[in-house]
């Protein structure tokens, strides 16, 4: 079994503190998270970079709190309220849309970027960051399962570093303790909480609503990875990060639902043993875990009392009920186009069923047909990758 973050990150090669960050995202739910963090060590981190979408009031109150050099947003709407909400005497750089994203990943003035923008949107900015060697501390799994392939061949170049901030891939980067390809390990285990939905049948799920999709038990999450986490397609699209992010093939990873959301997953040696990463579910713990690596720092969570918790338990994903797992699955092995497909069926059917156009069972069955009827195509270079992404959109928004 083979390793990606392998070699594992050399810590004579990370940067010293403080570490200089680039904030992708950093006006949603994982930004949120970050700061909390930053700010209890303002220390060990600095801000040089702060990127949002459309809040531009949100970007410009953080900015005037960390007062980065450079900030950017997604079009000139969001430009213009970012400018009216900054005050006087502060003027960062400003940029605006993708090619802005890319260079504020790549900055020589920061050594480390946060990659926590959602959906596919956060490609081209992970790959430039990769191609510029930086310490990626990555959340949006998204470009992973969009060209993970692309992403390693650009860190394997340049020496840069992913750390993964999904909490189950920040639990199985704890628990392979810097294994690779040694022959030792045996298989990968990731947690899934089931979402709101668990314990449903596909009848019930027919005439769920939005306000039910996004009510997650555990976690307090953005809008399309709460939709995901309901489906099960973040556990798909999970699986495909840890292929990228570990070198696995797909039958190496087993996914086991959790409800507590308290284990984050596990590592299956071939002496028996099973390594588990516990912890209570926030988000600021694998932030602070990737962004202070090597070293360990307090945050701001309540302690863990597992005689609180009671009881762990665990049981099998309904495939039947959520078929998204299983279409991730197939999608993988099916070749490295398919998950282009599935990742760009999903974010428009999210979307759709966001704003109350299809139903929730309509998600998996939009992005069964667009697989049905996907062929292999070339994905072997970022402009393929883009192409294919906005052909699948296309196709996806035309599907009756
Ligand atoms: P949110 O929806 O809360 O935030 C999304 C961020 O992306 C916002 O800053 C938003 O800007 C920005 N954004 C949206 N569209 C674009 C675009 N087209 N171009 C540039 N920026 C854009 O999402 P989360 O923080 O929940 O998730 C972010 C990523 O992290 C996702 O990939 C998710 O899968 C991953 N992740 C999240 C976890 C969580 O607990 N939240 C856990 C594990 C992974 P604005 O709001 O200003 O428009
Ligand atoms: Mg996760």
């Amino acid at each position: 079994m083979k390793t990606y973050i392998s070699p594992w990150p050399e810590t004579a090669s990370l940067p010293g503190f403080p570490r200089a960050l680039s904030i992708l995202g950093a006006t949603g739910s994982i930004g949120d998270s970050a700061f909390k963090v930053i700010r209890k060590h303002p220390d060990l981190f600095t801000v040089t970079a702060l990127a949002g979408g459309r809040n531009g009031k949100k970007l410009a109150r953080l900015c005037a709190e960390f007062r980065p050099g450079f900030a950017c947003v997604l079009d000139d709407g969001a430009r213009k309220e970012f400018l009216d909400n900054l005050p006087a005497g502060y003027a960062p750089e400003v940029l605006v849309g993708p090619e802005g994203y890319a260079r504020l990943a790549a900055l020589p003035q920061a050594d480390m970027v946060l990659s926590a923008i959602v959906g596919a949107a956060g490609f081209e900015p992970t790959l430039a960051a990769a191609e510029a060697g930086k310490m990626i501390c990555l959340a949006n799994k998204e470009s992973l399962v969009l060209g993970g392939h692309l992403i390693r061949r650009a860190c394997a170049g340049s020496g840069a570093v992913i750390m993964p901030v999904d909490s189950e891939h920040n639990a199985l980067f704890q628990g392979l303790c810097g294994h690779g390809d040694d022959g030792e390990l045996k298989r990968l285990i990731l947690t899934a909480s089931g979402g709101p939905f668990r314990g449903r049948d596909r009848q019930f799920l027919e005439s769920v609503t939005r306000e039910q999709a996004l009510n997650h038990p555990n976690w307090s999450m953005g809008a399309k990875i709460s939709v995901d986490s309901a489906t099960l397609m973040n556990k798909g699209l999970e699986l495909i990060e840890a292929c990228h992010l570990y070198g696995l093939s797909p039958h190496l990873v087993d996914v086991v639902v959790h409800p507590q959301s308290i284990v984050h997953s596990l590592v299956e040696y071939v002496d028996g043993s099973q390594l588990a990463h516990l912890g209570m579910p926030d988000m600021q713990v694998p932030i602070a875990f990737c962004m202070s690596y090597p070293a360990r720092v307090a945050v701001d969570v309540p302690q863990l009392n597992l005689a609180d918790v009671g009881s762990l338990t665990f049981e099998k994903p309904n495939l039947d009920a959520f078929p998204c797992l299983r279409l991730a699955q197939e999608a993988f092995a099916a070749g490295p186009s398919h998950p282009t497909v599935l990742n760009a069926v999903n974010e428009v059917a999210v979307a759709a069923f966001l704003n109350g156009k299809i139903r929730f069972t309509d998600i998996p069955a939009m992005i069964e047909v667009a697989l049905g009827r996907h062929r292999e195509a070339d994905v072997s270079t970022p402009e393929a990758v883009l192409a294919l992404d906005a052909q699948s959109r296309r196709e996806a928004e035309t599907m009756p």
